[in-house]
């Protein structure tokens, strides 16, 4: 086994390659990117050392094309690839052909990652190691089997129904009333078939004053795993998070150490290596906690879990991946600060839209508290085809309303976005709303609230569009390219 990386092929694109970039740059790692037609221009493409063409804009022509992606690490002589989030990254098909073609994978084995991709075998495997569940069925054939359970558990509506194979809050319908059962049964099991290739449905109780807290693990080959404390994902909008906090506020220490152990006693039973992160929802009435699932990969807001612990895990992922052992132990982890992230969306911050288009300006925050992932630069398009989160914004302090002041200051004052439509004015809305403030909100919390969030947004007055390009066209002829080809 080699012992150092020198080429790393990063098999995604945005905000989730740029991160990657970063550590490659810490690293002295020569950094190989992949860039449909659509992403020619794009940030993560300047960024890195050498970028390959890997086919048209649609995804599964080139961010999802493994023999594509492969080809391009074969020319470029790559030692390793990493994954990312989103895409190939929790495709076990995928990291076994990195393996068989003779890379490193910079994930968990893909074993592992198969046995976690299915939310009902995960709930399997989740209670053998006596890690509570969400009360419910799995496997479920038809709604008749979901009204017995009903009957026999007393369960109450609401309820849910989800895809076992789905992901990124895609292929889940809440239940409310009976009569609607029926259609959201359906509706499931024909969305998981199209988006996930797979059928399976599973069904659960709706956890009603839930938050949604995780454990962040990391793991060597050598059965050493290591918790780098939890982050609360509780504001979400359409089960998909948009504001992220570590730690969480909702937990005390008992309950804390807890759902440490209990993570880490799962990741120990399947054999965990490199990041991963344990899903739970926190039930505020009862305290209880229920495992979600596992994501087996970096997750989007690990940023905020650097911030608190002053550990860069993409680089610990390089490490043990190589086979080496975790650089600490558990004693070593300790927090600093508390931190938070929001998802700075490309979409109306009002209807959801997704919004594309040329950013004619940005400028981020900066400061000793402010930390920017971004995946797009001044003058860079946003093209239609991917999802819609550009850049991450995380703010720390020495406590939450610390970081909750910087973040007001960073979105509310700092923040200059122009030319596309982004979510920054609901984002600051939500973390000036007096519940969150309180802590007390639950996952339900932007749809309880959404007409209050929105009237609060300032619309601030559109350029016409024809000085929005004389503008943008004075700009660059007078700067020159904002880019270095
Ligand atoms: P996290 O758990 O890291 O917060 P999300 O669930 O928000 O991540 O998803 C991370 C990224 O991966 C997002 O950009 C999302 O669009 C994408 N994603 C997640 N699951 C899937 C999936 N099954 N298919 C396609 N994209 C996905
Ligand atoms: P995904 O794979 O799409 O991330 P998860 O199972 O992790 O799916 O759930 C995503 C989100 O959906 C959770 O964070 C939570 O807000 C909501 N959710 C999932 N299951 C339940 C449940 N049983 N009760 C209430 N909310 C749930
Ligand atoms: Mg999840």
């Amino acid at each position: 086994m080699k012992d150092k990386i020198q080429k790393l092929l990063i098999a995604n694109r945005g905000a989730s390659a740029v991160r990657i970039i970063h550590t490659c740059r810490d690293r002295k790692i020569d950094a190989i990117s992949v860039f449909s037609s659509a992403d020619r221009m794009a940030h993560h493409v300047f960024m890195s050392e050498s970028a390959i063409h890997i086919g048209e804009p649609p995804p599964a022509e080139s961010y999802l094309n493994m023999e594509n992606i492969i080809s391009a690490a074969k020319k470029a002589n790559a030692d390793a690839i990493h994954p990312g989030w989103g895409f190939l990254a929790e495709n076990h098909e995928f990291a076994q052909l990195v393996v068989d073609s003779g890379f490193i994978w910079v994930g968990p084995s893909p074993k592992v990652i198969e046995l976690m991709g299915n939310k009902a075998d995960a709930k399997k495997i989740a209670n053998e190691a006596n890690v509570p569940t969400v009360p419910g069925i799995d496997n479920v054939n038809s709604t008749e089997e979901v009204r017995k359970w009903m009957e026999k558990t007393k369960v109450k509506l609401p309820i849910l129904i989800k895809a076992a194979a789905g992901g990124g809050g895609k292929g889940m319908e809440r239940v409310d009333k009976i009569e609607d059962l029926e259609q959201a049964f359906e509706k499931v099991k024909s969305e998981g078939a199209k988006s996930f290739g797979d059928d399976t449905v599973i069904t659960e109780k709706y956890i009603k004053n839930g938050k949604h807290i995780e454990v962040q693990i990391v793991a060597d080959q050598h059965c050493n795993i290591v918790h780098l404390f939890d982050r609360e994902c509780t504001i979400q909008r359409r089960n998909q998070k948009i504001i992220e906090e570590a730690p969480s506020s909702a937990l005390d220490d008992n309950l804390r150490e807890k759902l440490f152990a209990t993570a880490i006693r799962l990741m120990r039973k399947i054999g965990y290596s490199s990041a991963g992160t344990v899903e739970f929802l926190f039930d505020q009435d009862t305290k209880e906690f229920y495992f979600l699932e596992v994501n087996t990969r970096l997750q989007v807001e690990h940023g905020i879990t650097e911030l608190i612990t002053g550990r860069d895990i993409v680089g610990v992922m390089l490490d043990v991946a190589l086979g080496k052992r975790l650089p600490f132990k558990q004693p070593d982890i300790k927090l600093n600060r508390y931190a938070m992230e929001v998802r700075i969306n490309a979409e109306d911050p009002k209807t959801f839209n997704p919004s594309f288009g040329t950013i004619t300006r940005l400028k981020f925050p900066q400061g000793p508290n402010v930390r920017v992932i971004s995946g797009v630069y001044e003058g860079a398009d946003i093209p239609p085809y991917y999802d819609s989160l550009l850049s991450l914004l995380m703010t720390a302090g020495q406590d939450r309303i610390g970081a909750i002041k910087a973040m007001e200051h960073a979105l509310g004052k700092s923040i200059r976005i122009e030319g596309i439509k982004t979510i920054a004015p609901l984002l600051l809305s939500i973390i000036q709303h007096k519940l969150f403030l309180s802590g007390r909100f639950t996952t339900d919390f932007i749809e309880d609230n959404l007409t209050d969030l929105i009237s609060t947004i300032k619309v601030t007055s559109g350029e016409d569009e024809a000085l929005k390009i004389a503008r943008y066209l004075a700009e660059r002829s007078s700067l020159g390219p904002t880019v270095k080809m």
